[in-house]
């Protein structure tokens, strides 16, 4: 969320609710591996990610091959910046990143996305080489950059951590959400309830306008009261970008078009704000 509010100039962002499962002990049964934690090593790295990156989580019991297992339910509150032309950048500026010096960590991390287990990245690196329309260095000559479960390109690995610092940075701030979402009073009433955002998990990630994010932390003192004005005024023009480009797609025009009639009214003193799935 604050990578969000440093970019806000550059894309357009929405709040996002997300679950994830994974049992409470490592085994090599179907519930460790229907987690997608197929070692012990992944398992329990899978975990210790899950708890950074987690606002909040959760004990419950599932039926596994007619067993009750203990599983753990994890809510992950992040920022999604909207892809308006199917995966190609809004940064991207003559087939280079025009915010080269300030691009996320998810890019920075890439091809060892900070939220995935090093003990993937085999996997995960011979996915990536695989991706239509990347150009990946696969030569004898190409510098290695994982080796034997660790990730050991220095900037990639500096990435990765920057991204455990800024989460944490971040938790006085999804605490903040989390308190909202559970009080779920007519104020918070943009804010999903850890229900709505499981009974939409099979869709998907649930979103809900930034703005949202932003008054909650200004109104838990974690940044200046103009400071969210100043973010909204900064989406708008980004909106006001990605409307522009050639390309972008109907869909994603209807969502600018809602967000850039909320961005409008919050700074005309209203506060209508979608939610969707
Ligand atoms: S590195 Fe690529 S995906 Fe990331 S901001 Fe730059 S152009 Fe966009």
């Amino acid at each position: 969320m604050s990578e969000a509010a440093a970019l806000a100039d550059m894309f357009v962002f929405r709040l996002m609710f997300r679950l994830y499962w994974l049992p409470v002990h490592e085994s090599r049964s179907r519930a460790a591996r229907d987690s997608g934690a197929n070692s012990p090593e992944t398992f329990f790295e899978r975990k210790r990610l899950l708890n950074a990156f987690a606002a909040r989580k959760y004990p419950l019991k599932l039926r596994r091959d007619g067993k009750a297992v203990a599983y753990t339910k994890y809510l992950v509150i992040s920022a999604l910046a909207l892809d308006t032309i199917g995966g190609a950048c809004s940064a991207l500026l003559d087939n280079k990143c025009g915010i080269h010096d300030r691009r996320p960590l998810s890019c920075r991390s890439v091809p060892f996305h900070y939220s995935r287990t090093e003990a993937s990245g085999a996997a995960d690196l011979t996915a990536f080489v695989a991706t239509k329309g990347y150009e990946c260095d696969t030569s004898d000559a190409a510098p290695i950059v994982w080796d034997s479960g660790r990730v050991i390109d220095a900037d990639i690995a500096a990435a990765r951590s920057q991204a455990l610092a800024v989460a944490q940075q971040d938790r006085r701030w999804s605490d903040a959400i989390v308190r909202r979402m559970n009080a779920k009073s007519s104020a918070s009433s943009s804010l999903p309830s850890v229900d709505e955002v499981e009974a939409n998990a099979r869709l998907g990630a649930m979103t809900t306008s930034m703005q949202v994010a932003w008054r909650i932390a200004a109104d838990a003192g974690l940044i200046a009261p103009g400071e969210c004005d100043r973010l909204v005024a900064a989406q708008l023009d980004a909106i006001g970008g990605e409307l522009a480009r050639p390309g972008c797609s109907q869909e994603a025009r209807r969502t600018l078009g809602d967000m850039q009639a909320e961005y409008r009214q919050h700074l005309n003193g209203g506060q209508a704000i979608a939610m969707s799935a």
